[in-house]
Formats: C-alpha cells, structure tokens, sequence
C-alpha cells in the first residue's frame, strides 16, 4: 500500500503573516505535513499552532480521512518542541478534541520533555496521547515507516529530528547548518523528496534582529550545496519565514531558486509517495 503526502503548511513557527507584521507573499500555515495512506491512516508530521485549519483542511479533502479510534488522525510525529511544532497538541486533550490513545512517534529527548512539563504530561497522563519513544526505523502501519533522524538544532527544550517517511520523503523543517550535520548530504540524498529549512534568505532580512541568534542555512547556501542533486530528486524549501523573498513566487529570488532546481513548498500542494 502506498499514500498521498499533502503539505499541511509552509511558514516558520509564528505563520506567515506572524503577528504584528504583514508578512510577504499569500498568507501561510505553520509548516507541517500529513501523510494520508490509501486505506485512510493518517500521520500528522508536526502538530502547530493552526492544527485546526490544517485538520480542516485534511477532512474537507475526503477520502483523506481518518478511520480509527474517532481520532482526528491517526498518528503524530514531532521534529521538536519549538512553539510552531508541537504546540497544537493542546487542542487533543479534554478540553478539546479527547483524543483517544493517539500514537505519538517522537525522539526519547522529546517524550522526556513532554513527559515533564504541563499540559503535556496531562495529555499522557490522561491517555489522549500514547508516547512511543526512539529513533525508528518504526513500522507505523502497512506501508508506512517512519525514521527520526538527529539534526543540528537550538537544544534549550529537546534534541531536534528530521522525519524520514519510508525512506522515500525527508522532512527537516529546522536545522542551525549543514556544516554542523556531516551526513546533510547523505541522508537528501538517499530521499526521493527532501523538504528543507528555508527560514531565511539573507542575513539582512529582519531589521534590528541579530540573526546569528536564531541560526538557520541561508537559502543562497542551501542551493550551492545541493543544486547537484536536484537533477534527480524534488528539493522542496519550506518553514520560510514571514521576511523571506521566495515566500513572493515572482520575486528574483524565488526566480533563481527555481532556475536552480529547487521548488518552494506551497500550502495543500500534494505528492505521491513511491509505490
Ligand atoms: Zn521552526
Ligand atoms: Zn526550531
């Protein structure tokens, strides 16, 4: 069996627009994906602040629905516990949609954190969501494995993953640099369909912010060390924030972004996995 990915959101953490700013380009959701297999198990690869649209979206779409336990999806998966990837797991709990037993696939760093600290520890507690900890390779369900790969990342909270999805698609929304991961090249690679942090595209791009706080790839960088591969596979930027000029598809940059091979995520954009 295999499945349908659709891209659930595009924006870093805070949206695009974030608030308080006007944002460039169409608006966006908080980046974030859902892997909806023919038989309608449904993954949800990081849970955001705008779940409820992006479920919305997801039902409004049959036959991308969800069949087991009366859960809005049927698993979760989480990259780490910055605010923009895992905080829609509030709207799981009682107060809310009551999930039931709803498999969480995350890294032990990541389970410890939410094991730790309210109101996820409720969530647990409670038995909305049923943590299942390690790095994988994990068979989720019939023709969908899943593999948490470590990456470079600001570590105030928990260690950071990209998802791997049967090998075939990566999805690493949030990296400090490719220098930092030795095996970058590798792993997007050894994927037929890499989405990569795309965050930001100059060092210049929000004014009176010290941008080496908050490290991420430049997109200038991202498409000098992989514009080799993109002959072969989708290399798709994504997590752009509100700043970004690619975020604007008729802007130079998003121009040379594509003339290099690369593409820029768009929200509800859909791809078939391998078979
Ligand atoms: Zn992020
Ligand atoms: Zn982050």
């Amino acid at each position: 069996m295999t499945g349908t990915l659709i891209v659930l959101g595009t924006a870093q953490d805070g949206g695009n627009p974030q608030l308080g700013s006007r944002g460039r380009g169409r608006p966006r959701l908080v980046s974030s994906l859902a892997v909806v297999m023919d038989d309608g198990t449904t993954l949800l690869a990081d849970c955001t602040p705008d779940v409820k649209a992006q479920i919305a979206h997801l039902e409004a779409g049959a036959p991308y629905r969800s069949r087991t336990a009366g859960n809005a999806v049927d698993h979760i998966t989480l990259t780490h516990a910055h605010m923009g990837h895992y905080t829609g797991l509030v709207q799981f709990g009682k107060e809310a949609h009551n999930a039931k037993s709803l498999p969480t696939w995350v890294s032990p760093s990541m389970a410890g954190y939410l094991r730790a600290n309210q109101p996820w520890r409720a969530l647990i507690d409670d038995g909305h969501l049923d943590i299942r900890s390690g790095f994988g390779p994990f068979e989720v369900g019939p023709g969908l494995g899943l593999r948490l790969v470590p990456v470079p990342h600001r570590g105030e909270f928990t260690d950071t993953v990209g998802i791997s999805v049967n090998d075939d698609v990566l999805f690493l929304p949030d990296i400090d640099s490719w220098d930092q991961w030795p095996s970058a090249e590798e792993e997007i690679a050894r994927h037929r369909v890499s989405f990569l942090d795309a965050s930001f595209f100059s060092l210049d791009e929000i004014p009176g912010r010290d941008l080496s706080q908050i490290p991420h790839p430049l997109v200038a960088d991202t498409v000098e060390r992989f514009g080799h591969l993109a002959a072969e596979r989708r290399l798709i930027l994504t997590h752009l924030n509100h700043s970004n000029p690619v975020a604007e598809p008729d802007s130079p940059q998003a121009q040379a972004v594509r003339e290099a091979g690369f593409e820029v995520a768009e929200d509800f954009m859909s791809i078939r996995l391998a078979g």
